[in-house]
């Protein structure tokens, strides 16, 4: 059938109704011997090869596949073929194409050759026991990735971890493993961020598992979606060796007291037609433009077809089986603008369900990269649309991002942090996540904001504060101009209600070297150095004192509706300076009220304080203040270009 012949097949309720499936999909061991089933409605046959290696020499067998009800495809044998590899041959219109099962656990090298597992083989010592960490007052979110995060040898770790996921499992490394100064996940743990975020770990293709230990790639280009990525194992070859060095870093981390967020990319894949979803189902996983062709919604080559009904549940189980297996806490939908509502919704309800509520966070980016061909009646999961997502859904704040440091048009552009321009009520529109009713806001509750002021797109914070604190040419900025500046942001990010999300370094000036889209500028652009974090431990203190207090903040913390009538008022007391007064009643705190002062200006700000006892917590040098609080009242002081934050005393 014509490409476009295809898409109006697929779309009609006909097809949903006549091929939709329910059973179970890939390949499982049991002591039943094995099972192998492959959904593929269109094709003509489909051919099992079993391999003795993931990646070399012939086939030992092959078997015709059966077909059943609803286009689903199966073979049985009494044979446990638990380490076997195998693929298929897929025969659509006469055409065959070999792929990887969609459905794979495990696979050879490269994820070219799917391999059978028994799972509970890969499990590490102890995984049945391990448990995520209890649910802090608030979400602080730490972004890292894998190789990028310990491939310097400064970060301490052993040569042979380097870049891998065993460095994820090292508790004690310090800075080129000498002295006292944490790295990697002492360090993590040191500063009291609450998870991190893995970059992709699913089995991506832009580098050769066998190939340059250098290559670098951010790995935002899928090939087995339920696979972890080999580079990042100490053996690619050998299926199994992957999936427990996952599991072992997860279980690291939750030891640890770190709750682990997995970044989905299941908006497109790396390649079209020779990805494994295409080769099952020609055209099914995908969206297509009237005349046929691959829809780019993505920006990189195609999009994925969340409506259809296959492909939802494709979705779905892949989310449920990381959960499930590898005990992943959180997930974040890279270009979540390009999913429907109604799958996004399905995945937290069926989260829920299974976990508790809200207890596996899920959010997104809540735009695409491109225009999108999705069916008519499709609602995506953009920005527009967050009222017709579950509260608990989130998506990342762009407002407050651009707010604070200026747009992302111009790398000079300049916000809040850098002399830009500033409006008292935008500030309060930051503070409260953008979230509740207000015809700026589109969020419907700080459940749904992730407030951030970088992510690994685009500059990283220091950099772009850099940029646009150059001003002309003939001037370059000094560090601790750049310091203040990056304080300031700090501080106003830790002001905003919702989560909190950073790129990993940012709370140590992490730069590269002003390279605005590194996903795959090589290690030395890359590479979090750990050196840096010594150097600039001024600034790596002032973030762990906003983390701790930003913990006993209910002010701040709460995720409710309700969250945005915490606002007391709002107060201009000079150009170029805002005051935000919120209720911060709740559990655990001495303080009635907050007051945050937010001088953007290069010269002193006083203001007049409400009556009260007022006690200061944070000011533009130390956010540690709040262990031994000054009293202030009548007046208070906000130093050029800081923020100050105030508490009033209960009673
Ligand atoms: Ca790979």
């Amino acid at each position: 059938m014509h490409a476009a012949t295809l898409k109006t097949f697929f779309d009609s309720e006909g097809f949903e109704y006549q091929y939709h499936c329910d059973a179970p999909l890939g390949s499982s061991v049991s002591v039943y011997g094995t099972h192998f089933a492959i959904w593929a409605p269109t094709a003509q046959r489909v051919v099992l090869y079993l391999h003795h290696s993931g990646h070399e020499g012939w086939a030992y067998a092959s078997h015709d596949l059966a077909r059943g009800e609803r286009g689903l495809w199966t073979w049985d044998t009494p044979e446990n073929l638990d380490g076997v590899y195998y693929g298929y041959d897929v025969t659509v219109d006469g055409e065959t194409r070999f792929i990887a099962d969609p459905y794979a656990r495990a696979c050879g090298l490269n994820g070219v050759r799917s391999m059978v597992v028994d799972l509970a083989r890969t499990n590490p010592p102890g995984w049945e026991k391990d448990r995520a960490p209890k649910r802090q007052s608030e979400d602080i979110i730490y972004e890292i990735h894998v190789k990028d995060f310990s491939c310097d040898a400064s970060s301490g770790v052993p040569e042979k971890y380097r870049g891998k996921y065993k460095a994820l499992t090292l508790e004690k490394t310090t800075v080129n493993g000498m002295g006292r100064r944490p790295t990697c996940l002492n360090y993590i743990k040191k500063q009291g961020f609450t998870h991190v975020e893995l970059m992709p770990v699913y089995d991506y293709g832009s580098v050769d598992e066998a190939g340059d230990p250098n290559a670098f790639n951010w790995g935002y280009d899928p090939v087995n979606y339920n696979v972890p990525e080999g580079s990042y194992a100490t053996d690619p070859y050998h299926g199994e060796v992957r999936i427990r060095e996952l599991k072992e870093a997860v279980q690291a981390l939750h030891k640890n007291g770190i709750r682990v967020i997995m970044d989905v990319v299941y908006n497109h894949t790396y390649h079209l037609e020779r990805s494994c979803l295409f080769g099952a189902v020609p055209w099914y996983y995908y969206r297509q433009n009237a005349d046929g062709s691959a829809s780019n919604g993505s920006g990189c080559g195609s999009e994925i077809a969340s409506e259809r009904s296959m492909c939802a549940r494709y979705i779905l189980d892949s989310v449920l089986y990381w959960a499930e297996e590898y005990h992943i806490d959180g997930f974040r939908f890279d270009l979540m603008g390009l999913l429907d509502t109604d799958l996004m919704n399905k995945i937290r309800q069926a989260l829920d369900s299974k976990y508790g509520e809200g207890e596996k966070l899920l959010f997104g980016e809540p735009w695409a990269g491109g225009r999108s061909a999705e069916r008519p009646g499709t609602q995506l999961a953009h920005k527009g649309n967050l009222h017709l997502l579950h509260p608990s859904i989130g998506a990342f704040c762009d407002n407050t991002r651009d707010a604070v440091k200026g747009g992302l048009g111009d790398p000079r552009s300049r916000g809040f942090a850098s002399f830009g321009e500033f409006n008292s009520e935008w500030l309060a529109c930051c503070v409260r996540g953008w979230a509740g009713k207000h015809p700026m806001h589109a969020f419907s509750a700080p459940s749904q904001t992730i407030s951030y002021l970088s992510s690994h797109d685009d500059w990283t914070l220091w950099d772009k504060l850099v940029y646009s604190l150059h001003g002309d040419r003939r001037f370059v900025p000094r560090r601790e101009d750049v310091l203040r500046s990056n304080k300031l942001a700090a501080a106003i990010l830790f002001c905003c209600q919702g989560r909190l999300f950073m790129l990993s370094g940012e709370d140590f000036g992490r730069t590269k070297l002003g390279v605005r889209n590194s996903y795959k500028s090589p290690l030395r652009i890359n590479r979090l150095d750990w050196k840096r974090a010594s150097r600039f431990r001024g600034l790596t203190e002032y973030y762990r004192g906003l983390i701790a207090l930003r913990k006993t903040l209910p002010g701040l913390c709460d995720k409710r509706v309700q969250a945005n009538q915490r606002l007391i008022e709002v107060v201009s007391p000079m150009r170029g300076a805002g005051a935000v007064r919120l209720d911060n009643r709740g559990k655990g705190t001495k303080y009635s009220e907050l007051m945050i002062l937010i001088n953007t200006t290069q010269e002193p700000c006083s203001m007049a304080l409400p009556e009260g006892k007022w006690r200061v917590l944070v000011d533009g040098t130390s956010s540690f203040l709040w262990k031994k609080p000054q009293s202030v009242s009548g007046e208070a002081e906000a130093a050029p270009v800081s923020a100050l934050v105030l508490g009033r005393e209960l009673g």
